[in-house]
């Protein structure tokens, strides 16, 4: 299945559990616009020609908004699905902005820093026109970071000769980012697994939890509940696993990873510790299993060896719509990633409101109301999946498409 199709199954099966017309079925799974320009950028290699994308999927609630990421992979049936996908994240955690998704099809890692602001520059000038802070609102995503989003909100805002920095999110703290946006995806999981940990009686200090992926969202989860008392039992990265039953100590295997560049090089470090496969991670004998690396990670031949009870989706799209099925069926607990990685996104929503309020909040405040916004949308998809009988993923999309669906009615979309 392509990306797309994948979201089409989750979204269509909410639209059948929720008696939706077909005529309104098919509108509400078309994207409202795809926007495709070929960027010409001049780079150290010459003049080059760039594909890129803006798809704009949904903005019945509220103005688009999502990631553009530049990778090599990124084409138009990614950024689609991906779009689809922040439609739903935003009505699950119930913020009042649609979904969009952009992407550059590119390797940034063949590419100078100087090279990579001229694509940036490029994307943000040939799609200014459907940009905006009440229109459509990018942000980091796969391969592009805060100083990304500083170039082009700076391209952005000379294109249309004035100030706008509430167009794109994810800046730099010094041009309107928000306090703890940085870690606002772990955060958000954090708080997700608390409340999902304290309604199954369970004690953080007795639960083992292994990472898959050691980047900005894994690594700083991984700090965050160890020191909440979870015992950190595995942790990988693309070149192996590092397992110690009694718990790694993070500080370690973090600077093991810095110094040379995988957390396998803390395996010597640590008394006990055993160094296994990169996939190994997903069969540890755990706990709670965190995907926090790639797409498709758990599929149905592999499905059978998992042994965890509980897993948190950070990364998106972890597991495929068959290996869900399975995991269903035998009682493991999905928290999927439209509500478990939503936290990034609320944050975002947040450095929006502070641009336009030109009035910032402290780390406090912002981690607050994180916890409000994502505990609210845990307790609503869990009580529809409890009363309904029916997985998180499930109960999550109903209530998206529930809420997507009741905003394009009102506003007479379907006639
Ligand atoms: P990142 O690039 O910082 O980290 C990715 C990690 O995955 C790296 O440690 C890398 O070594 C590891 N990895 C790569 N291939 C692997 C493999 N085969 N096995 C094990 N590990 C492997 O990315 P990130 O920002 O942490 O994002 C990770 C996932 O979380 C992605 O799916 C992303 O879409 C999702 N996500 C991130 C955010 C965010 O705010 N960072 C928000 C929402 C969703």
């Amino acid at each position: 299945m392509t990306p797309y199709e994948q979201i089409k199954k989750h979204i269509d099966s909410a639209m059948t559990a929720l008696f939706i017309p077909a005529g309104e079925a098919a509108r509400l799974m078309t994207p409202d616009a795809i926007h495709i320009h070929d960027l010409k950028v001049t780079t150290e290699k010459g003049e080059e020609i760039f594909p890129a994308f803006r798809v704009q999927f949904n903005n019945a609630r509220g103005p688009y908004k999502g990631g553009i990421r530049f990778h090599p992979k990124a084409d138009e049936d990614e950024v689609k699905a991906l779009a689809a996908a922040m439609a739903v994240k935003c009505a699950v955690v119930d913020i009042p902005l649609g979904g969009a998704k952009g992407g550059v099809t590119f390797d940034p890692k063949e590419y100078s820093k100087a090279d990579i602001n001229s694509i940036a520059r490029a994307y943000a000038r040939a799609m200014a026109p459907h940009l905006g802070v009440d229109t459509d609102i990018p942000a980091p995503d796969v391969y592009t970071t805060p100083e990304i989003m500083a170039v082009m909100l700076d391209e952005y805002e000379k294109v249309q000769g004035r100030s706008e920095p509430g167009m794109i999110t994810g800046k730099p703290i010094a041009l309107g980012g928000s306090k703890g946006r940085g870690e606002a995806t772990a955060q958000g999981g954090v708080f997700i697994l608390e409340e999902f940990v304290k309604e199954i009686g369970r004690i953080p200090t007795e639960m083992r939890v292994a990472i898959q992926g050691f980047g900005n969202a894994g690594a700083t989860m991984a700090f965050l509940l160890q020191n909440l008392g979870y015992k950190i039992v595995a942790l990988s990265d693309s070149r192996g696993t590092i397992y110690h039953e009694d718990g790694l100590d993070l500080s370690i295997v973090d600077s093991a990873k810095r110094e040379h560049g995988s957390v396998i090089a803390a395996v010597d470090l640590i008394g006990g510790a055993r160094g296994l496969g990169s996939d190994d991670v997903l069969s540890i004998d755990c706990d709670v299993l965190i995907p926090a690396a790639l797409d498709n990670q758990i599929h149905i031949d592999n499905v059978q060896s998992i042994r965890a009870d509980i897993i948190l989706e950070l990364a998106n799209n972890p597991v495929t719509p068959e290996a869900d099925d399975i995991l269903f069926t035998k009682g493991t607990t999905v928290i999927p990633d439209v509500l478990a990685n939503a936290g990034g996104v609320t944050v975002s929503y947040f450095e929006w409101v502070q641009n336009r309020m030109q009035l910032y909040w402290t780390e406090e405040d912002v981690k607050g109301k994180l916890k409000e916004k994502i505990t609210a949308a845990y307790k609503d998809v869990t009580l529809l999946s409890r009363t309904e009988k029916i997985s998180q993923r499930q109960a999550a999309y109903r209530l998206a498409i529930a809420r997507i669906h009741e905003a394009m009615k009102l506003r007479g979309r379907f006639e």
